[in-house]
């Protein structure tokens, strides 16, 4: 952490909050610390033949905890890893499965590189490397640990991670369950690549569904017309502001790059954004917004709703009292230090959590592993018969109107609507809304009803910290 005031490390950051929660809890003596640490951390140092030397890597490979297998979790590649961080991260990941019901323990990996200063062809020499590394120990493992793609890689990291695991394991019919997030043609599943920011977007209809909960952000009303700042255009800031401005009405009125910031009251077009920083390398130069150089300055401006989806700690000791956001939605993991959560919550800014408010991603991780193991895709045994029974229905009720001269029309577009059956992408949009949909509410009961509960955070450990513990108590622990 680069800020003035010594703050903890993004590990300790996280076993504080824990430890805020669990401190209102009941657990026998000794689980507490049992469910906190982690269990294990795999250090590998490896080397590559690139541009007629040899380059070495450092890679990690966390496993927080174990009561559920396989144990889940993204691989990172960013010049920031450290263990400190993977395990503050694997410790994240057991409780969002636990909070949003994916029967995975915590894990994640990272490796300490800078993916855009080597070309595709180095990359996935060095991707295929560290996979081999980490599959030879049953690091990745359908059955023990499934990787899934994080910041600075995806699909096709996943998938050069995939066919190196069926190539050391070629007799394994599961072998494509040994990571997600894989592109469509190469086991993927539909809905994968958004999933995190229609995750959030999920979660933030979720919250505006309870406008008890909306007026303890001081707001009011719905979504639509929502000032939204953006922290970080990636995979997951990307998707979760072009589902909110073009489907919710809410207004982007600034997105934070590393670059600077660009700002607009009316309301900035993201796809238009996204496509000038693929061509021009960042943020500066858009000609439809106004220019800032100092980004970071823009996260306390004020807004309806800030959305840091980037890197952890980026509200932090230095700037968390000036946040003028009333609602804050964890996109990132980590955004927000244990130093500057008690400051917002002593402000009364309402935070909605990482664990739940970027569990999309891991959800549907969830049911492309369930469709890898299964070996079907979701849909394809139902979506004829759902719709011959609709169809059924339908011509009933225009015989009926047809014989009893009755008159009835069907409304525009109704007949074509109802007719279709679900394909895979509508189930996952459902699965994920319903996921998103239920954490929300027991984390919610938590918050309202727990004496001593006043944060969404807390409630989230709560909920969490006690799924981890009953399942530790099922195994006779
Ligand atoms: N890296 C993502 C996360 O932090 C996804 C993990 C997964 O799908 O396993 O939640």
């Amino acid at each position: 952490m680069t800020n003035q005031h010594r703050e903890p490390s993004f590990r300790e950051s996280v076993d504080l909050m824990f430890n805020r929660a669990v401190a209102l809890m009941d657990l026998s003596p000794g689980l507490e610390e049992k469910i906190r640490v982690c269990n294990a951390t795999y250090t590998v140092r490896f080397g590559v033949r690139l541009r007629g030397g040899i380059q070495t890597f450092t890679g990690y490979r966390s496993v927080h905890s174990e009561h559920m297998e396989p144990v889940k979790g993204g691989i990172r590649f960013s010049l920031g890893v450290s263990q400190d961080e993977v395990e503050a991260l694997a410790a994240l990941m057991t409780y969002k499965c636990a909070l949003v019901e994916t029967p995975f323990g915590g894990s994640k990996g990272g490796l300490c590189i800078d993916p855009r200063a080597y070309d595709e062809d180095e990359l996935e020499r060095i991707t295929r490397r560290f996979a081999y590394e980490l599959i030879k120990r049953d690091l990745i493992n359908p059955s023990q640990n499934v990787p899934a793609p994080d910041m600075g890689t995806g699909e096709r990291e996943m998938a050069w991670i995939a066919d190196q695991y069926a190539r050391m394991n070629t007799t394994d019919i599961n072998a494509r369950a040994c990571v997600t997030g894989k592109p469509i043609n190469g086991g993927g599943i539909q809905g994968r690549v958004e999933a995190t920011g229609r995750g959030v977007q999920y979660a933030l209809r979720e919250f505006f569904r309870h406008p008890g909960d909306v007026a303890r952000a001081k707001l009011s009303g719905k979504l639509d017309g929502k000032r939204i700042i953006v922290q970080g255009l990636g995979n997951v800031g990307y998707h979760a502001a072009k589902f909110l401005s073009e489907e919710d009405g809410a207004r982007i009125v600034a997105i934070i790059e590393r670059d600077g910031a660009l700002t607009s009251n009316t309301g900035l077009d993201v796809e238009d954004v996204r496509a000038w920083i693929a061509g021009h390398g960042g943020v500066q130069g858009y000609p439809n917004a106004t220019y800032t150089e100092n980004g970071a300055a823009v996260l306390e401006a004020e807004c309806d709703i800030l959305i840091p989806a980037a890197l952890e700690g980026v509200i932090n000791l230095d700037n968390a009292a000036r946040i003028q956001a009333p609602l804050v939605v964890e996109a990132a993991n980590g955004p927000v230090t244990a130093g500057a959560d008690e400051i917002l919550r002593q402000k009364g800014t309402v935070i909605v959590p990482d664990m739940f408010a970027n569990a999309g991603g891991v959800t549907v991780s969830y049911f492309e592993w369930v469709k890898n193991l299964s070996h079907i895709r979701f849909g394809r045994m139902q979506r004829r018969q759902e719709e011959s029974r609709h169809e059924l229905l339908i011509d009933e009720l225009e015989r009926l109107s047809r014989d009893r001269d009755l008159g009835w029309t069907l409304s525009p577009g109704f007949k074509e609507k109802y007719l279709r059956g679900a394909g895979e992408l509508e189930l996952v949009r459902s699965g994920l809304d319903d996921t998103m949909r239920a954490a929300y509410q027991a984390m919610q009961e938590v918050w309202h009803e727990r004496e001593g509960v006043d944060d969404l955070r807390t409630a989230a450990y709560l909920v969490s910290i006690g799924r981890v513990a009953a399942s530790y108590r099922a195994k006779g622990l």
